[in-house]
């Protein structure tokens, strides 16, 4: 049992495949809120070079003999294994100085991503361990030499080097998309919170779920790892951007051209619209939303709002509703019920936010909140890293530099007045780069305005009002679905994004070549790859249908009686199809032409196999292009192709995409689609 009770454990690194204790004495870590010890950490002996070498080789070759979906399952199980030994990661969490709110984000909040990762990635990914970016690009004439993307994981190991505030949810949404790549990781917590992440791999270690090799873990100093990156790693790093820059520019990773994600200081912004006077519910919102982004986590949170710009006439307003606000934000040792808001992490982290406010000061006052006087309702108020609320007000920010500058990493904002919206867009600019910035207002041109302004400057926006109150997920959380990172002082990083951020551990590579070779690579149909035709297809199962088993069908006239049949029977009377006069009129068209979904039902008509049989279900089109016009009296034919052909893992049938080309007489293609079906894996004939 983790929890910190009694004298401090000496956390355990877990390198290849085997837990193993640092041989120095170890740095003491503190608990936020009493100072009494919890851990000690150290990483010294550890054959970081080997540990690297062994996640490539062992985790990397079990990973990507894998396919997408299996991959995804694991990490469904994992999340799910997870989850029900939470309870575990919250009483140690207490130590960090998280309530349970803040914890939350942190346990429940990571292991959701991942789980949300896991459920994506069985939705948009094929069931292959090759993914196709793209459509084919024709290279030549004839259709002989064509070109296609694709992307494969790389064949190296994800470095996680983590940042303090969120020791779990900082590994876990980055591993749920390297893992999915197939890729190994080997990850490092930040020291100061280190015994709650030990503890979270344990837990995943001990599961057996993940394979041998890939997972690693780090518990102290990073060592010499990063020199023996190769070109096939990928860094992630979240935390100050003196460190960062350091990391980045380390001779390995430039001399091997690592790829190398960092996230660090931001000055993230919200805006309070000209239109949302107070008394308006986005005043009111606003208002809420600065307070819980100063408060959760004592506002360490790399999306916390650091700079509120607020048009100047309701600056007064503002700085009294977010006063009374902050009021109520009661500060006390996180074990304790009652308590909104617990200590920093570290005495040396609130020296370190007492040292920005000084800086601060330069060009702001401050409002609301004492940084010195602490008012605790528990805890030890010596040796917890308290630190109350700190608003701030700057009246001249574009005379200001620090306001700018300097990120305070607590429970402290800066209050910049504005008079004209293009004065709100160019104070967030002035942040240089942020992870995400919000704006309240309940006024389309004000969101269209500022949303456009300061989009280039950031990772995410968002937009808050009335509408969306209730179902918002706030200014600062990050979420699995989208981007998370941004452009200059943020770090010029993107992690996560849904299936995006799996792409960031795979290379992508255009393949140029003869249709049929290129489709061997893919797993994919391609125009112009071979085809074979028999047993009509509709009659094979997903266990005996092969990829280019392929339907031509008989062919079929249209009448005008068939046009007008189907106008009347669907309502669709419009006049390209009903009024020849009309119709000739249109740039498009020489005559009354047949409804495209009237081709797409004739088609379905030529090619399906009606008897009961293994397709079980048509679940939708991709990428329908009607391309030639259909006039009465012309002819049409359907090939069928099986395109791609993917099995689900716990299922027992899969989903078959089948290449749909309608020609008329003149072999012209007058529709083109992807038609989408569920086929049993096995089908015994009756
Ligand atoms: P650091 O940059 O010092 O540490 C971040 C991570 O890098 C930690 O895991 C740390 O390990 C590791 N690290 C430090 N030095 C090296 C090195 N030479 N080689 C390899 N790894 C290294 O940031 P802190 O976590 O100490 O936080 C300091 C400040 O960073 C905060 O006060 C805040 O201003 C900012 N910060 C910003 C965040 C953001 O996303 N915007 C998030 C967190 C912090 P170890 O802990 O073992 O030293």
């Amino acid at each position: 049992m983790m929890i910190s009770t009694g004298a401090p454990r000496k956390l355990e690194s877990y390198v290849c495949g085997e837990w193993t204790r640092g041989t120095g004495d170890g740095v003491p870590l503190l608990n936020a809120a009493t100072g009494t010890p919890v851990a000690l950490v150290d990483s010294t002996g550890i054959d970081f070079r080997g540990a690297l070498a062994w996640g490539r080789d062992r985790g990397g070759r079990a990973l990507r003999a894998m396919s997408f979906h299996e991959r995804a399952l694991m990490l469904k199980a994992m999340g799910l294994a997870l989850m029900e030994m939470k309870e575990e990661f919250y009483a140690e969490s207490l130590a960090t100085g998280a309530t349970r709110a803040d914890a939350w984000v942190d346990i429940e909040g990571g292991i959701g991503t991942l789980l949300a990762f896991a459920s994506k990635a069985r939705r948009e990914l094929p069931n292959t361990r090759v993914l196709v970016d793209g459509d084919v690009e024709p290279l030549s004439k004839d259709g002989s030499f064509i070109g296609q993307h694709i992307f494969t994981p790389l064949q190296g190991i994800a470095i996680h080097i983590n940042a303090f505030n969120f020791p779990c949810w900082g590994m876990l949404e980055k591993i749920g998309p390297n893992l999915l790549a197939g890729v190994p990781f080997i990850v490092k917590p930040a020291s100061q919170t280190a015994y709650l992440t030990e503890l979270m791999c344990r837990r995943m270690i001990d599961s057996g779920i993940l394979p041998d090799g890939a997972i690693q873990l780090i518990s102290g100093s990073a060592g010499d790892m990063l020199d023996h990156v190769t070109g096939q790693d990928a860094v992630t790093f979240t935390g100050s951007a003196s460190t960062g820059q350091k990391l980045k520019t380390h001779p390995a990773v430039i001399e091997n051209a690592t790829r190398f994600t960092m996230e660090a200081d931001s000055l993230n912004a919200s805006v309070l619209g000209p239109d949302a006077a107070p008394g308006s519910e986005e005043f009111d919102l606003f208002v809420k939303e600065v307070a819980r982004e100063m408060t959760v986590k004592a506002g360490q949170k790399c999306t916390a709002i650091r700079r509120v710009i607020a048009p100047r006439q309701h600056v007064d307003a503002l700085i009294a509703a977010l006063s009374a606000q902050l009021d109520k934000a009661t500060l006390g040792n996180p074990a304790d019920e009652g308590v909104r808001m617990g200590p920093l992490a570290s005495l040396d982290q609130r020296d370190e936010v007492r040292a920005r406010i000084a800086e601060l000061q330069a060009d702001a006052e401050i409002v609301a909140g004492n940084p010195d006087d602490v008012r605790i309702v528990s805890g030890d108020a010596e040796k917890g890293a308290f630190l109350n609320p700190v608003l701030m007000l700057c009246n001249s920010p574009f005379a200001a530099q620090a306001v700018h500058d300097v990120e305070a990493f607590g429970p402290v904002s800066t209050l910049m007045p504005y008079d004209t919206m293009d004065e709100a867009v160019e104070l967030a600019r002035r942040g240089k780069g942020s992870l995400c910035a919000s704006v309240f207002t309940d006024d389309p041109s004000v969101a269209e305005e500022m949303v456009i302004g300061m989009a280039p400057f950031h990772g995410r926006v968002l937009i808050g009002n009335r509408r969306s109150a209730k179902t918002s997920t706030g200014h600062g959380s990050p979420l699995a679905p989208l981007v998370h990172g941004g452009p200059g002082r943020a770090g010029g990083g993107e992690e996560m994004g849904g299936m995006r951020g799996v792409k960031h551990y795979m290379q992508r590579t255009a393949v140029q070549g003869a249709p049929r070779l290129l489709s061997a690579v893919t797993g994919r149909w391609i125009e112009g790859a071979d085809s074979q035709q028999g047993t009509h297809p509709f009659r094979k199962s997903l266990s005996e249908l092969q990829i280019g088993d392929q339907l031509v069908t008989a062919s079929r006239q249209i009448t005008q009686a068939d046009v007008e049949h189907f106008a009347e029977f669907t309502g669709d009377t419009f006049y390209a199809h009903m009024d020849s006069a009309a119709a000739s009129a249109n740039p498009f068209f020489d005559d009354r032409v047949a409804h495209g979904y009237l081709v797409a039902s004739f088609a379905a008509g030529l090619f399906v196999d009606p008897a009961p049989g293994p397709v079980l279900a048509n679940y939708g089109v991709d990428n329908m292009r009607f391309l030639t016009p259909v006039y009465f009296g012309d002819t049409l034919q359907v090939r069928l192709t099986c395109k791609e052909i993917n099995p689900r893992a716990t299922a027992d049938y899969g989903e078959v995409r089948w290449d749909c080309q309608v020609t008329n007489q003149d072999h012209a293609v007058v529709a083109q689609y992807d038609v989408l079906t569920m086929v049993a894996k096995t089908w015994a004939e009756t």
